[in-house]
């Protein structure tokens, strides 16, 4: 006991000398490295990547390895889901990344559920941010707008009305995998929606699957991918950051 009371009485002298010793401000100051400069004079942040500015698909091509180039059609400034020619990707690879992607859902609307305005925006090709019309439009909550497809529902519903510009802002975090093949640290995704945060740094469980669980089979960087689904939905403006 009596050797337990001295141990404790040398770590609180000790703790008081460090703490004494830290009076000068300096002590706490971080000067290296300094955060490069970023230019925000535009809407565009000065580092990002343009990945579609209204005019080409240059940056994309098909998703399905023997198709070529991106095959949607382009008009006033978006990019239109061009129905069964398939999803495109970008020709570029990440891994850590913000996004920001405008979309549009279709302003007549023909079907409900799963079938109004379905897309999606694939981080990495597999944790799909889903793109919906859930305006009024009701289907399971983990398969709405702004969810991580059968994995998290989004916080809240901040969905515009149909044939409405929206915009996804998204923070994602690349999952890790060892030389074995082994995750060993999750992904992350934080996502904003219309400048309301609907995904808070949530835990990617690994793909998001229509049917059954999430896989976790080890890969490195990879495209970003968007869906067709078959809607008429549109995108514009799209740039990233690598982080
Ligand atoms: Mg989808």
């Amino acid at each position: 006991m009596k050797q337990l009371f001295s141990i404790l009485c040398f770590l609180s002298i000790l703790c008081f000398q460090l703490d004494a010793q830290t009076t000068d401000p300096k002590d706490t100051e971080v000067w290296e490295p300094e955060p490069r400069v970023v230019a925000t004079d535009t809407s565009i942040p000065s580092d990002a990547i343009i990945l579609f500015d209204g005019t080409n698909l240059e940056a994309w091509e098909s998703a399905n390895a023997n198709k070529g180039g991106a095959k949607w059609t382009i008009k006033e400034d978006a990019m239109f889901v061009a129905p069964g020619t398939g999803d495109i990707k970008t020709k570029q690879t990440f891994g850590d990344i913000q996004l920001h992607i405008e979309f549009r859902t279709p302003k007549r609307v023909e079907s409900e559920g799963q079938g109004r305005g379905n897309s999606g925006v694939f981080l990495q090709e597999r944790y799909e941010v889903q793109v919906l019309d859930s305006y009024q439009n009701r289907t399971y909550s983990n398969g709405q707008a702004g969810s991580i497809y059968k994995q998290y529902l989004p916080l809240v519903n901040a969905a515009r009305g149909p044939g409405e510009w929206q915009t996804y802002d998204i923070i994602f975090t690349a999952p890790r995998f060892n030389k074995d093949g082994i995750k060993i640290a999750s992904g992350y995704l934080t996502v904003i929606h219309n400048g309301v945060l609907i995904q808070n740094h949530v835990e990617i469980q690994g793909t998001t699957e229509y049917i059954g669980m999430p896989k976790n089979n080890a890969h490195g960087k990879a495209s970003i991918k968007l869906q067709d689904h078959g809607n008429l939905v549109s995108y514009r403006n799209i740039w990233v950051r690598e982080l």
